[in-house]
């Protein structure tokens, strides 16, 4: 399997060569170069293997440079009971994304799939700590080290904490906005002691914190003699993580492969539901692929008119939904891509007036940059937004009809999950995290706490470990240096 870049870079490297890295060198993002087929048949076998081995199954047919039996080891590590643990009562950790029946009448039916089981109680635990085993198995094999960099507000930094705290070769410098994160998420980061997991504080807010990681990103001797990288959504192997759970999810619903299912994905950055585009793409019988976002709704624009038009930073909305507030989505180049019929010049010519006019029009009207817009249905694709207020009615609704606490990210895509409903199609909403994350939100609708997952009561009260630090790039170079043998 090779891969290529969608902006039609000429080198077609294999898995492990791109496992590490982000962007192609052409600035475009990495996809093979035809996508694997599944068989009915296999579709069959497939349906009552465990979580551990179909992760297995399905990433073999992309990572096949790594020897199967390695393969086998890092998902039989990964996908565990002991890792997914933090399941609501009535769920079995064994599934790892268990589903649950929120509804039945009329002949639909909605589905709940919890992805949110990991350790840090959010989505990107699912691929992260695949990851985490895949880069201390590479790194191992290669005789080098990798320091991962990167800022966070929340999910991201602690999944990644999470996923790599421990492991051999790798270190974790990771800038957060000082007193800005929710208490609950500041512990969860700063009360990991592992000497690899450096939490730096930044007296100022995540813009000054992503300033500083593009201006170290910038600094190319010093990233290349310091072994600089980062694990941002756009990586691939985080991308091909995230198909496992859309077969999944489709297997457990159906008996039969003749049988059609629809998924609504809670979406910021195009990185969850670009994995189940992949999916369908690769066979999987998967009808409608619906887009949720928030009150920053560049992509359900773009699926409603054909023009994608990023944000600026001033129009970017803080949230109650805050791991969806994006202004543009860095996937999205890789469904373009596919939708436009894989021509990297036009790719390269749309991103490019991303960057100089803010966006690219696809209509087909009067002056556009073409009418790709008009093959978004054969893609499956739909998309809807939410408001704070729809958010906590839907947590209230959730409470009410469905006897169950959703956090405010997954009540953005139940929301829009009721407005597609099909008959004689199931529609699954995947859950992206526990609602003890998101407490403020919880009291608000509901006027109670959040649950929260056993061995978390007192996190807050654990000892932190963490630096504050200015503004200041060079600090933190030394900061980074001094850390590093
Ligand atoms: C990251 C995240 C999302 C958005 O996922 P994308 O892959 O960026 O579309 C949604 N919900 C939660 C809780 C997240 O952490």
């Amino acid at each position: 399997m090779h891969y290529l870049s969608t902006r039609g870079f000429a080198a077609t490297p294999h898995f492990s060569e791109i496992l590490l890295g982000g962007l192609a060198p052409d600035g475009g993002l990495y996809l093979p170069a035809q996508y694997p087929q599944v068989s009915a048949s296999e579709l069959d076998t497939w349906r009552n293997l465990s979580y551990a081995n179909l992760a297995f199954e399905i990433l073999k047919k992309f990572a096949t440079d790594i020897p199967e039996n390695d393969l086998r080891l890092l998902t039989d590590k990964t996908y565990t009971e002991a890792v997914y643990c933090n399941t609501r009562q009535s769920e079995s950790a064994k599934e790892i994304t268990p589903l649950r029946k929120l509804q039945s009448q009329n002949g639909s039916t909605l589905l709940l799939q919890a992805l949110s089981n990991g350790p840090t109680l959010a989505f990107k635990d699912m691929a992260m700590q695949l990851l985490g085993n895949l880069f201390e198995y590479a790194l191992e094999r290669d005789g080098s080290e990798l320091n991962i960099f990167g800022a966070t507000s929340g999910d991201t930094g602690s999944a990644a904490e999470y996923a790599m705290r421990g492991k051999k070769g790798i270190r974790v410098f990771m800038l957060s906005p000082h007193l800005k994160m929710s208490a609950f998420q500041t512990a969860q980061m700063f009360s990991l002691q592992d000497p690899n997991i450096f939490n730096i504080a930044v007296k100022g807010v995540f813009d000054d914190c992503q300033d500083m990681v593009k201006a170290v990103s910038n600094d190319l001797g010093f990233k290349s003699q310091y072994k600089i990288g980062t694990v941002n959504s756009i990586n691939w192997a985080r991308v091909v993580a995230q198909v496992v759970y859309y077969f999944r999810g489709y297997l457990s619903v159906t008996k039969h492969n003749s049988e059609k299912v629809s998924f609504t994905v809670p979406s910021g950055n195009f990185g969850n539901i670009c994995a189940g585009h992949i999916a369908r793409m690769m066979g999987l019988p998967i009808d409608k692929l619906i887009v949720a976002t928030n009150e920053n709704d560049v992509l359900n624009e773009f699926f409603s008119t054909g023009i994608y038009r990023v944000r600026k930073s001033a129009e970017t909305y803080h949230t109650s939904s805050p791991s969806m507030d994006i202004s543009k989505a860095s996937n999205f180049e890789r469904f373009i891509f596919d939708l436009i019929g894989r021509d990297a010049a036009r790719v390269k010519a749309l991103f490019a007036k991303v960057e100089s006019q803010g966006g690219f029009d696809l209509s087909g009207k009067a002056g556009s940059d073409g009418d790709e817009f008009k093959y978004v249905n054969q893609y499956g694709f739909l998309a809807g937004r939410s408001t704070h207020q729809d958010r906590l009615n839907t947590i209230r609704y959730a409470q009410e009809h469905y006897g169950i606490m959703i956090d405010p990210h997954t009540a953005d895509g139940i929301k829009v999950a009721r407005e597609n409903m099909q008959p004689d199609v199931p529609m699954i909403v995947l859950e992206t995290a526990l609602p003890a994350k998101f407490n403020e939100t919880i009291r608000e609708a509901l006027d109670k706490d959040a649950d929260r997952p056993v061995g978390m009561h007192n996190i807050e009260d654990l000892p932190q470990r963490f630096d504050v630090m200015d503004v200041d790039v060079s600090a933190i170079k030394q900061y980074i240096a001094s850390h590093v043998d």
